[in-house]
């Protein structure tokens, strides 16, 4: 085959919401690709969730029983290899996320591929252009994979938006893998405990970073985030300082939100910050320096005092 192979993510029988974003960088490459978009899914019941993979452009849907009915990072990788080896893709996509981790460069190593990991954006020009922060975030690079069959990427979760389902499902092939004993026990599974609160959910965020100065400040803004019906959230610097709990914490090693409002105070709008909240519908930013950064993507902007602005909301919503 030519083409796009896209391995589904899924959690407990479910899909999980990067799949859909990879469908569509998948279907973004087709044409230029030139080859077929094929999607496979690995798990104890995988047809159950063909309905939910159901894009229109997609090409075909392989489905792969896996021995085991949690995700066991062993039996992805053999079956990610299988796949691979049988339907020869030119470009595999996976997202970046801890299961991937735990086999997308594995598999990458032993058959030879192309590979580039949390990557923001897939190109084509006579094979796949990968998009991908270097330096701690500070350049953008793009590497090419001239000397490769294929390439494997695996996506940042969030980078696309997810594929539109529904209309006839595409066709549908089962397809066996000899699985081998893992060299692993699976234990129990246990749900990451959500923290006090749950950001990417919030409509209205009041964003605060290190401008604030002073732990002792937090309780000011606690009480602004109430008096304007918003979420409290922040960068990590406060975080790192323990003033703020991991929950809050917005950009590429916290949160991705999503708001319909993003109220950034004494918040420069690092790469790394901009990756968790550049796509939100409405940003305002307040800043004294009218170089910053987070200028580059706010809606609104205003050069000022974060303690100023602060106090003149508190009084118009008093
Ligand atoms: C691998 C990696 C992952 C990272 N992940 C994240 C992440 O998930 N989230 C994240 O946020 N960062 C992350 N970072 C850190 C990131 O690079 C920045 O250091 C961080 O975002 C800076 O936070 P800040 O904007 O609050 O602080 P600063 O960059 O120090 O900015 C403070 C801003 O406040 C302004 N200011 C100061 N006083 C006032 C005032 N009185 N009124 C108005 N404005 C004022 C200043 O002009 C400045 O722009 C990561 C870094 C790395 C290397």
């Amino acid at each position: 085959m030519s083409g796009i192979l896209v391995l589904a993510e899924t959690r407990r029988g479910e899909l999980r919401p990067v799949t859909l974003e990879l469908v569509t960088a998948a279907l973004a490459l087709k044409d230029a690709a030139g080859g077929r978009v094929v999607l496979a899914v690995v798990g104890d019941e995988p047809a159950a969730l063909v309905g939910a993979l159901a894009a229109p452009g997609v090409d075909e849907i392989l489905t792969v029983a896996a021995p085991t009915p949690h995700f066991e990072a062993h039996g992805a990788q053999q079956a990610l290899e299988a796949l691979i080896e049988a339907e020869r893709p030119d470009l595999v996509l996976l997202g970046h996320t801890i299961d991937s981790m735990g086999f997308g460069p594995a598999v990458a190593a032993r058959l030879g591929l192309g590979f580039a990991s949390d990557v923001t954006r897939v190109s084509w020009d006579g094979g796949p252009i990968a998009t991908r922060g270097a330096y701690g975030g500070k350049l953008v690079a793009e590497l090419e994979f001239p000397d490769r069959e294929r390439t494997l990427l695996m996506l940042r979760a969030g980078a696309y938006d997810p594929a539109e389902v529904g209309g006839a499902a595409p066709a549908t092939r089962a397809v066996d893998v000899a699985f081998e004993a893992p060299p692993t026990e699976h234990v129990e599974f246990r749900e990451v405990a959500a923290g006090d609160v749950d950001i990417t959910k919030a409509d209205f965020l009041v964003s605060i970073g290190r401008g604030i100065e002073d732990k002792d400040n937090i309780a000011q803004f606690e009480d602004l985030a109430e008096k304007l019906g918003a979420t409290l959230s922040a960068s990590r610097p406060l975080v790192d300082a323990g003033w703020m709990s991991n929950a809050r914490q917005v950009g590429q090693s916290g949160k991705t939100v999503q708001p319909k409002v993003y109220l950034a105070l004494g918040i420069s709008g690092a790469v790394q910050h901009l990756a968790g909240m550049q796509k939100a519908d409405t940003i305002i930013a307040v800043n004294t320096d009218p170089d910053a950064p987070i200028f580059g993507v706010a809606h609104y902007g205003a050069v000022a005092d974060l303690f100023d602005v602060a106090e003149a909301l508190e009084q118009h919503f008093a």
